[in-house]
């Protein structure tokens, strides 16, 4: 059953990796989908220039408006996110995210030795906020071109997921985009290596210390309709759940926990079956707590 469970999780999130990449002909063409459902934004980080990109993600769809020399604030994007933050919270990024899977698998390789905690760990996390502050939100406004128009300087400096996704598929597809290799796209496969490396000995270090959108859904952990909850009368402090849980997080003391991904790993080993999670109303929070198996 636990294994089951495990396995319901990896399911759901190659479901949606498929399905918001389901445009295949963009592979045979080397050119990227720019339909109608392009308008609408995927909840997790999926690059808009991946080739079968159906969707767009949120981060690079944020940076085009503000750096747009027309358009300063997008009241469909944050509208979005507070939405699917206020619902889901960090559930995205544990379920929805395909650059969360890719990191998920990633660290299945086998290493001799994986690191479970780094140095100073408490204080990095804080990093995703300045890159969120400073490269999504602030500098597209001020990186203009002569024209005006804002770069997205998140997606273009820093992104690993857009040189996975969308630069290096267009480079091999495409012969006009292999003229532009230069300085930019060495720097950025520079960084998808280490992030690859990373990935491979430590858990998820994009979503720790670097995703923007990881980010503003953790803003919403504590406060999302969907929660995770203890039963105190259950619960023994055996510290079991703490040491299952790969975002080193004490789920028995902070269940809702910002840089809790709601993977499930602490339900799912604990002895007493103290902790539950599901969709919990405000107003009926101490009463009710609606249990689902996710
Ligand atoms: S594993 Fe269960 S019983 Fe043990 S501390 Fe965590 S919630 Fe409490
Ligand atoms: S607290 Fe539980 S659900 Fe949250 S990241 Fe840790 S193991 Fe996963």
């Amino acid at each position: 059953m636990d294994k089951l469970r495990e396995h319901i999780r990896l399911m759901v999130q190659t479901i949606v990796t498929i399905v918001t990449n389901g445009y295949v002909k963009g592979f045979a063409t080397g050119k990227i989908y720019t339909g109608d459902l392009k308008k609408v934004c995927v909840p997790g980080l999926n690059c808009y220039s991946c080739p079968s990109a159906l969707g767009s993600c949120p981060i690079g769809s944020y940076q085009a408006v503000i750096g747009d020399r027309q358009f300063k604030f997008t009241f469909y994007i944050t509208g979005f996110l507070m939405v699917v933050g206020s619902t889901l919270g960090r559930l995205v990024c544990g379920w929805l995210c395909p650059f969360g899977l890719t990191q998920d698998l990633l660290y299945k390789v086998p290493f001799i030795k994986k690191i479970k905690r780094i140095r100073r760990d408490k204080y990095l996390r804080y990093f995703k906020y300045i890159i969120l502050l400073v490269f999504v939100l602030i500098l597209p406004l001020f990186v203009v071109d002569i024209i005006g128009q804002g770069s997205p300087v998140f997606c273009k400096w820093i992104c690993p997921v857009g040189t996975l996704e969308g630069g290096i598929p267009l480079v091999l597809l495409n012969d006009t985009f292999v003229e532009a290799i230069g300085f930019l796209y060495i720097w950025k496969i520079t960084i998808l290596v280490l992030t690859i490396v990373f990935s491979i000995l430590i858990y998820r270090p994009f979503c720790k210390y670097i995703c923007p959108l990881g980010a503003i859904y953790s803003i919403f952990n504590g406060i999302s309709l969907y929660k995770y909850k203890i039963d105190n009368s259950k619960c023994i402090k055996c510290g079991v759940c703490s040491k299952a849980c790969k975002m080193n997080i004490e789920p028995f003391k902070t269940p809702n926990h910002i840089e809790c991904i709601r993977c499930g790993d602490c339900k799912r080993v604990c002895p007493t079956a103290a902790i539950s999670s599901g969709i919990t109303m405000v107003n009926k929070e101490k009463k009710e707590h609606n249990s689902s198996e996710i």
